[in-house]
């Protein structure tokens, strides 16, 4: 087995001596064109908690995003997740008094799991899980340039019908009703979050976290108990509402020579749509 980060993450990403076309390996979202801040930079302020751990009566990281996780657990509080926009988490950073162990400090830990890319039947590579994994648990970050929203549709338009389309797009209501759109690109610098597959039925769901920066981190969490061996995968519309859904879409459209690049889906779940999820917001 080979260590696709090389040493970058906590622990080794695996696999099987499998060829893989070249991208630069990064744990964390870089900046990339158009995009104003440097996610490495520390763009927000800390609490002045000196406890062990905050509680969200006095801490101010807490109330301002409103605690995400069980904190005797540091596992996500799914209910959070139900509703159609993503409201947003704010963990513990270098500027907070609290301590390492703080239970508010979850996705800044980084890959704690021991993850495999493997080749698919159907759908080239994926990754699936060496270990059992409880509902609610940390499982990666879908890292990569952090782009504008002029550039995510510059670089979705010049994709082939050949190519994945990688780019994420996040929503987030940034109060006052007005809305914010994150746009993340693993294709060139990115994660082993980028060998995610899409499933109608994932196994995970995408939650913006941010820890020291304005830029959120895409972070994706268990959604059920995950059993060994198993594939792990994600809805790429996110969840967060402003997706089309299949149907908006024919397939005569999709075909169409200069049209957005429709992609088959065969996630074999029940509830399948056929496709994978297109943001067409990029391209309108
Ligand atoms: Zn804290
Ligand atoms: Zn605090
Ligand atoms: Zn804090």
């Amino acid at each position: 087995m080979v260590d696709l980060s090389d040493g970058l993450e906590d622990v080794p990403v695996l696999h099987k001596d499998l060829k893989i076309p070249t991208f630069k390996y990064c744990p964390d979202n870089v900046q990339g064109p158009g995009c104003g801040v440097d996610p490495s930079e520390v763009t927000l302020p800390g609490c002045s908690c000196v406890s062990r751990s905050c509680c969200p009566e006095s801490c101010s990281c807490l109330q301002t995003g409103g605690p995400a996780y069980l904190s005797a657990s540091a596992l996500l509080d799914l209910n959070r997740t139900d509703s159609d926009y993503s409201s947003p988490v704010f963990e513990c950073n270098a500027l907070c008094g609290c301590s390492d162990t703080c239970s508010n400090r979850v996705v800044q830990k980084g890959l704690q799991l021991r993850l495999e890319i493997f080749r698919t039947s159907s759908r080239g590579c994926g990754v699936r899980t060496l270990q059992q994994i409880p509902r609610g648990t940390f499982v990666c970050e879908y890292a990569g340039e952090v782009v504008s929203f002029a550039e995510a549709r510059r670089r979705q338009l010049n994709q082939s019908a050949e190519e994945n389309n990688y780019i994420i797009a996040v929503m987030e209501h940034a109060g006052s009703g007005s809305v914010t759109k994150t746009f993340v690109d693993p294709t060139r610098v990115g994660n082993v979050g980028r060998f995610l597959n899409h499933s109608c039925q994932p196994n995970l769901v995408m939650v913006p976290v941010r820890v020291h920066s304005v830029v959120p981190r895409l972070a994706l969490f268990a959604s059920r108990d995950i059993r060994t061996e198993e594939e792990l995968t994600f809805d790429y519309s996110g969840g967060c509402g402003e997706q089309q859904p299949a149907e908006a879409m024919t397939v005569a459209e999709a075909n169409r020579p200069n049209g957005p690049q429709r992609k088959p889906c065969s996630c074999g779940a029940n509830n399948c749509t056929g496709f994978l999820p297109l943001d067409l917001s990029i391209l309108s």
